[in-house]
């Protein structure tokens, strides 16, 4: 809405209504696109050392008949605040796992699986033990499975939150800081947290030519290495910004340098692809 004197509340007003529209419809076709199962996706997107694929990222798609693609950036905060994120999330795991042990049946190695779990779906009292009867159900092996969790989840009773990482642990189930340097509290937990892999930040990455930037990226690999976690660096679009990664101790990388996140059908293609000049 733009000022513009004394209609602004007007303006406001209206904008705030087609908001809450917006979001209304948008609940209303998610509810509805979960119980039918046929307008969500999973698209897929590599994680890679110098060699090879080493995991894929499991991203969710959304192409409603009515609303249209609408970017997960728009509907899962709806999911969340709507409570509808458990059964997406749950659909998520077991869509992602079912395609995987398919598509490797036959295969000597399996690169991981890495799928999203939003703060509200990890605070679910039974969580840990929904997420291993999916994998018993779709006969997953959890030694394949990731799953990321961002520094929101640090937010609430944090004894709680370390127990239920430590039963993933237990399982088998690799835990992914996602978003790394973004959120709230990073470091104050960072050494007490039993998580595996931090994945930095894409903004961190984009900007890795400013000297501040860097900075913080040398210090974030650094840590990390002595904490003896993994690093994966999110969104590296150019080789540039490969070189700086790999001078700075990064190894393992995912972004549109290598490949963006692809539909199920096409991860065949990507297996054959070179990883870097
Ligand atoms: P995220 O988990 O941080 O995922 C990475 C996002 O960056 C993805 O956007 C991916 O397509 C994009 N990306 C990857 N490489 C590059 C690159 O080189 N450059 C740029 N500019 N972008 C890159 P996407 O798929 O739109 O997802 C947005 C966010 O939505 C995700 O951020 C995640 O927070 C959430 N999300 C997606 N799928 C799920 C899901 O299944 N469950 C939950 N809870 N959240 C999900
Ligand atoms: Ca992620
Ligand atoms: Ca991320
Ligand atoms: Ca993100």
């Amino acid at each position: 809405a733009k000022k513009d004197g004394k209609n602004t509340y007007k303006i406001y007003q209206t904008d705030f209504s087609e908001d809450i529209v917006r979001k209304l419809d948008i609940l209303q076709a998610l509810r509805q696109a979960i119980k039918n199962n046929e307008s969500l996706t999973l698209h897929y997107q590599p994680i890679v050392d110098d060699k090879k694929i080493v995991g894929f990222e499991a991203l969710l798609r959304w192409n409603d008949p009515t609303l249209g693609f609408l970017s997960p950036a728009e509907f899962i905060p709806i999911a969340e605040e709507s409570g509808l994120i458990i059964p997406l999330g749950e659909w998520v795991v077991r869509t992602a796992c079912t395609a995987f042990n398919e598509l490797y049946k036959n295969s000597e190695y399996m690169p991981y699986l890495s799928v999203n779990v939003s703060t509200k779906q990890f605070e679910q009292d039974h969580c840990v033990s929904k997420l291993k009867k999916i994998l018993e159900e779709t006969n997953f092996n959890p030694e394949n499975l990731k799953i990321e969790l961002t520094e929101s989840i640090m937010m609430k009773d944090v004894e709680k939150i370390i127990e239920k990482l430590n039963q993933l642990r237990a399982s088998g189930i690799g835990v992914f800081l996602d978003d790394f340097g973004t959120g709230y509290s990073s470091l104050s937990y960072l050494g007490v947290l039993p998580i595996n892999t931090l994945k930095i930040d894409q903004s961190f990455v984009q900007n890795i030519n400013d000297s501040a930037q860097e900075a913080i990226v040398r210090t974030i690999i650094l840590m990390a290495e002595s904490l003896e976690k993994g690093i994966i660096a999110e969104g590296v679009e150019e080789v540039g910004q490969l070189e700086y990664l790999k001078n700075l101790g990064c190894q393992h990388f995912q972004g549109y340098l290598y490949s963006k996140p692809v539909p199920f059908e096409e991860i065949p293609n990507l297996l054959n692809k070179e990883i870097h000049k």
